[in-house]
């Protein structure tokens, strides 16, 4: 009876303790003289850098850590990821000197159009080849960084399709043919995606990263992997101390709707999905738009609890919903999930941006 009890307490603790998230940063511009909503600056990048080494985090190769999440394994406690897309110069000559200095993995997204143009800001092809040697993985970005989610002017499915299919498949070849690598991470220009883009990313058998904020977790879309973008205040380091310790949801069922919409025609559109309550109470899950708390309808389904909402009568632009609970058992840790609809014009046209 004694060892049964020890044994059950050993797997309780196991159970406790074991975890199943991490945190994925996106940077782009590490210096104090590119545009600041891309851009963080030298010295504030090395606080980021203390406070993880500081607080014993483990900063893994990406791909690693997606593997082992979508293979439900374990990992370590407080697991960050570290990742720069476009590929500025500064991602070499700042950032890639203070990782190599503690040996921590990290990930550039490409687009070779830039590189192939030599364009001011960009990396060179040798330059990416020293980032390698410098413990860099290197992932795409698409060929010349489009709104890949929009159709041209009187484009049908079929032409945008092909369109976009040989934009990735371009960027693809020619990343690998210059780096001598296999690429098997993408990253989406400006977070945006589809269901076309998920179905030709999974053929390539990529990886694939957006930009809204959640930790991801073994639940997560491993073909709209979250990611925290670093810049402006969620740069700042009480932002970015919450961002690294934030916890993944077991989710499912995440029913969005239609990605794209128009203003004005939203009304009565819902978001919801199912939640295990697990480590965080029901009754402190919040939902917001824009720092306005939305209703929610929980309805009890099979151990999981349905949640559901209505979309705000958002105007045209980039439109986010986050959804939050702080942890019970992990002192300042949040649980966190989110997801990115595009909003057109009232006339069906894009936004500018
Ligand atoms: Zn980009």
């Amino acid at each position: 009876m004694k060892l049964f009890l020890m044994v059950m307490i050993m797997i309780f603790n196991i159970s406790a303790y074991a975890n199943s998230s991490a945190s994925i940063l996106l940077y782009h511009h590490v210096s104090n003289k590119t545009p600041k909503s891309t851009s963080i600056s030298p010295k504030l990048f090395k606080q980021h850098l203390k406070y993880l080494e500081d607080n014993n985090f483990n900063v893994l190769p990406l791909e690693q850590i997606i593997s082992s999440l979508k293979n439900k394994e374990q990992l370590a406690k407080k697991t960050v990821a570290i990742t720069f897309d476009d590929a500025y110069k500064s991602v070499l000559y700042e950032a890639a000197v203070l990782l190599e200095k503690r040996s921590w993995p990290f990930t550039v997204f490409v687009n070779a159009q830039a590189t192939n143009a030599n364009y001011k800001h960009y990396l060179s092809w040798n330059e990416l080849k020293t980032v390698i040697k410098k413990g860099g993985t290197i992932g795409s970005h698409s060929y010349d960084h489009a709104h890949l989610v929009r159709k041209l002017k009187n484009e049908s499915n079929k032409d945008y399709e092909n369109r976009i299919y040989n934009n990735l498949k371009k960027d693809k070849y020619i990343i690998e043919s210059k780096l001598d690598i296999k690429i098997k991470m993408f990253a989406y220009p400006y977070g945006e995606y589809n269901d076309f883009l998920k179905k030709t990313l999974k053929s390539f058998s990529y990886y694939a990263f957006a930009q809204q904020s959640g930790a991801v977790g073994h639940s997560s879309d491993f073909l709209a992997i979250p990611r925290f973008p670093m810049a402006m205040n969620y740069a700042k380091m009480k932002n970015f101390i919450l961002r690294v310790n934030t916890l993944a949801f077991d989710i499912k069922n995440v029913n969005v709707g239609e990605s794209i919409l128009i203003e004005r025609t939203i009304k009565n559109k819902t978001f919801s999905f199912d939640l295990k309550i697990k480590d965080f109470y029901l009754n402190q899950l919040a939902c917001y738009s824009f720092g306005k708390s939305l209703k929610l309808t929980k309805t009890n389904k099979d151990g999981f609890v349905n949640i559901s909402m209505f979309l705000p009568n958002w105007y045209n632009g980039r439109k986010k919903i986050n959804c939050t609970a702080p942890s019970i058992k992990t002192k300042k840790a949040y649980y966190w999930y989110s997801n990115l609809w595009l909003v057109k014009k009232q006339n069906n046209k894009w936004y500018k941006e």
